[in-house]
């Protein structure tokens, strides 16, 4: 392809239902006037009983040369691939976009349009914790300073580019240590951008305003469990906690993106594996953060209107109410997209 442009992916193969997502994805690429040439890696549990290193090292290299990969549901065994490609890849920052979606009942009313930015290491998550007797148990809160400040960097960065501002959520009054020393981090990075407005709230009242009026927010960046609590409820009132993508990133000295992972959000659904009924647009929601984030911004918000598109249209698989196949929803995607 010497006259069209080439977007070189590494893709991670997963179990279950994520052959029918990969092949939904390639269906949808091969519409778009770029060419996508996709690098896949085996990281289906077969591949890694063999040898699980060597799987992660393949991907790891992929991941590495392309600098942006698109994984797919795994089954978690013995590790969780998501955690070990955390690990390997130095991931500090996960982005989950959350948006209503016409033609998906909700039992919330609001306008969602929402950018969790949320720090992908450490808060409670680090340290399981220990018992003390029989009756007391304690574990270890940790806060730092590089990928707090790579989290509030990236917030005011996206916030910059959709004309908005910033909100910063934690229990900084409660937690004066950790999460004040996030808020302080997230304010020093907000000098720098004085035409993006920001403030802190309270995590407990932040849940509270946001249910009575999502319109009020669009970035909100936060430490890593509470950005984890605030994406699933905000998933529920949207309607569908299988329906987005999120990205995970590392960043590099200057805090510019090193390398980018985008994955859908749901699993491997290994009752419909195989049957050419799932629903791929969580693949393709995250296949459209990808074209974003690689430059071709025009393209990857075509291929979110497309899947919003088809959905809002009726044109949905069946566990939206819908009737059509997996294919057959593809399709209707790639329609959309040929009319432009
Ligand atoms: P895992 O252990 O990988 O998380 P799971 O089956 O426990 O797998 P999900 O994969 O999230 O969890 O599936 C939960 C339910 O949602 C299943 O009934 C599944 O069929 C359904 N589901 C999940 N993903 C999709 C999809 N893309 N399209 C249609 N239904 C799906």
């Amino acid at each position: 392809m010497p006259d069209r442009e080439t977007l070189h992916i590494a893709e991670l193969h997963g179990d279950g239902i994520a052959n029918e997502l990969s092949a939904s994805v390639h269906q949808v690429a091969a519409a778009l006037p770029i060419h996508v040439q996709f690098h896949p890696v085996d990281l289906t549990l077969e591949t890694r009983r063999k040898d699980a290193n060597a799987s992660y090292d393949a991907a790891m290299a992929s991941f590495r040369e392309h600098r942006v990969a698109l994984k797919y549901p795994t089954v978690t065994e013995k590790e969780s691939p998501n955690k070990v490609l955390r690990e390997r890849a130095n991931f500090s920052v996960i982005h989950r976009p959350v948006a209503s979606l016409p033609g998906v009942r909700t039992r919330h009313d609001g306008k969602v349009d929402l950018h969790i930015i949320r720090i992908a290491v450490g808060g409670t998550y680090e340290d399981a914790g220990r018992r003390i007797g029989d009756d007391v148990a304690v574990s270890i809160r940790v806060i730092e300073r590089r990928p707090s400040r790579e989290a509030a960097l990236y917030a005011f960065r996206l916030a910059r580019r959709l004309s908005c501002g910033v909100v910063s959520s934690s229990k900084y009054t409660i937690q004066r240590a950790t999460d004040g020393l996030f808020e302080d981090i997230v304010r020093g990075v907000a000098r720098d951008f004085a035409d993006v407005p920001h403030q802190s709230e309270l995590f407990d009242s932040l849940l509270y305003k946001l249910l009575l009026k999502p319109e009020a927010y669009r970035v909100i960046v936060t430490p890593n469990e509470y950005g984890d609590f605030l994406s699933d409820m905000a998933c529920g009132m949207v309607g569908s906690l299988g329906l987005g993508a999120s990205a995970n990133y590392s960043f590099d000295e200057r805090g510019d993106v090193a390398l980018a992972m985008f994955d859908p959000a749901g699993g491997t659904a290994p009752d419909i594996a195989g049957r050419g009924v799932c629903n791929p647009s969580a693949a393709l929601l995250a296949f459209a953060m990808l074209l974003t984030h690689s430059g071709f911004r025009g393209l990857g918000a075509m291929v979110d209107d497309a899947v919003r598109g088809a959905i809002a249209a009726g044109e949905s698989t069946r566990d939206l109410g819908g009737t059509l196949t997996t294919v057959e929803f593809s399709t209707a995607v790639c329609r959309r997209l040929a009319r432009g």
